[in-house]
């Protein structure tokens, strides 16, 4: 806690607040933890501490709403001190933790002790998924106004999907009538069945079940055709299949109240990547190989870090997330950090749960793919980061606007640096990326106006 008094006054940094249509060279004034002023040549109160942020980006604070911060009950994987820590260190001063826990957030009471057990344990702000079922089960609804008056911001089964189709109609009615949006892991259990990874040609090559994208295409259908039935808001959950942009794309020119996200593994590593380095570096990942330069990360065959829900997809599905992302299709970025034990991951491929960390990468491989890459500017993909999830939850974050609360990401966007999964804040490991050189880093990440994070202390007095 560097700076007491929750007032600060960032300087020379690059400030680009896409909310405000803001992208200019000026200084930040917080007082009390709210932004006061934007500009050039601020009058800042005597003895207020100064932030250098020459050469840097300053952004409203990035939001990340999908992350399992695994409590309650699953403590040994992550858990909310450890979990906002590592979203700290990656630059974001909000996340929504995902219901799906032991118990589930599927109760007012659960909603409760998150909410109250983060502002306790908590370095960033935590937001609530609750369940949409009960016990996640996609039997019965959970109590969706009880969720509401308890505090959650969206509802969502994650890791789960409501099969019945009657029953997510219900769900939704409910979610309109309190205004939530319903967020969807898009999994038809019919189509994926077992399968552990993307149904292609590598799951025939190394002989694991496959997961076919169809299995995501045929959810997102349905959610589409909800939306439009029944006016609720329906968030597609870290989509991965070139089939769901597609239809997103179509049903968004059409007016219907749906949305998507991406996480990076998705459009970073294709299925190659299940083949192990080799494999991956001599195909589907020549065109990031340059970056890496002459060592380039390895890692085996049937690497359980490469496993996750949904797969890694073809290179033509990664393509297609691209695209999605730069035309606008794909609204909002996320992790889905997803931490697993050591000796949960340290299996067979079959056996391995599904999910990888994400909060300290995300950051870096969102800018190498989308703005290093020239698909997309700077200010489109903060908006990915800050104004889309704001608005989709209703959050009152997400600007820099006077009077709004002084979240606040100062990052690097040029550099270059190791990610060393043993070094990570998270209480896991299980990380694809680990020993990828990255481009883009943040410098510090401020909560109501206190450094909660910074990479080194460049406070002066005034
Ligand atoms: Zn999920």
């Amino acid at each position: 806690m560097l700076a007491p008094m929750n007032s600060l006054l960032l300087t020379g940094g690059r400030v680009v607040d896409p909310a405000n249509h803001f992208d200019s060279p000026a200084d930040v004034l917080i007082i009390d933890g709210k932004i006061s002023a934007v500009g050039r040549n601020l009058s800042p109160p005597k003895g207020i501490e100064h932030f250098n942020a020459g050469g840097k980006i300053v952004c409203p604070g990035l939001i990340d709403l999908h992350v399992h911060l695994r409590e309650p009950g699953q403590t040994a994987k992550e858990n909310l001190a450890t979990g906002t820590a590592a979203a700290a260190r990656g630059g974001f001063t909000s996340v929504v933790c995902m219901p799906n826990t032991s118990p589930a957030i599927d109760t007012a009471g659960t909603v409760a002790l998150i909410r109250e057990r983060a502002t306790r344990e908590g370095v960033v702000n935590v937001f609530v998924a609750g369940a949409i079922t009960k016990n996640i089960a996609g039997e019965e609804l959970a109590p969706i106004g009880g969720l509401k008056r308890a505090g959650v911001v969206a509802i969502t089964d994650d890791g789960h999907c409501v099969q019945n189709h009657e029953l997510m109609r219900h769900a939704c009615q409910y979610a309109k009538m309190f205004e939530l949006p319903v967020m969807d892991h898009c999994q038809d259990y019919s189509l994926v069945t077992d399968g552990v990874m993307h149904e292609g040609y590598w799951s025939t090559v190394l002989g694991l079940r496959g997961w076919p994208a169809a299995g995501e295409e045929v959810i997102v259908a349905r959610n589409i055709l909800l939306a439009e039935l029944t006016g609720a808001r329906i968030h597609c959950q870290h989509l991965s299949a070139a089939g769901s942009v597609a239809l997103l794309r179509e049903a968004k020119k059409r007016g219907v109240p749906i949305s998507g996200e991406a996480c990076p593994h998705h459009f970073v590593l294709t299925d190659a990547a299940v083949a192990g380095s080799e494999e991956f570096w001599n195909v589907d990942g020549k065109g990031l190989a340059k970056f890496q330069g002459g060592a380039l990360p390895e890692w085996p065959k049937y690497d359980t870090n490469c496993k996750m829900n949904p797969p890694l997809r073809s290179a033509r599905d990664r393509k297609a997330i691209l695209e999605g992302l730069a035309d606008g299709t794909i609204e909002i970025l996320c992790s889905d950090h997803a931490p697993h034990c050591d000796y949960e991951k340290e299996v067979e491929f079959d056996y391995a749960p599904f999910g990888i960390t994400g909060v300290e990468t995300e950051l870096a491989l969102s800018l190498m793919q989308l703005v290093h890459a020239k698909r997309l500017s700077l200010a489109g993909l903060i908006a990915k980061f800050t104004e889309n999830p704001a608005r989709l939850l209703s959050l009152n974050k997400g600007t820099l606007s006077v009077g709004a609360d002084a979240d606040v990401t100062v990052f690097d966007p040029d550099c270059e640096w190791v990610f060393r999964a043993e070094e990570s804040a998270s209480k896991s490991r299980n990380s694809p990326f680990n020993g990828w050189k990255l481009k883009g880093r943040a410098v510090a990440t401020i909560v109501g106006g206190e450094i909660v994070w910074s990479e080194k202390s460049e406070l002066v007095a005034a």
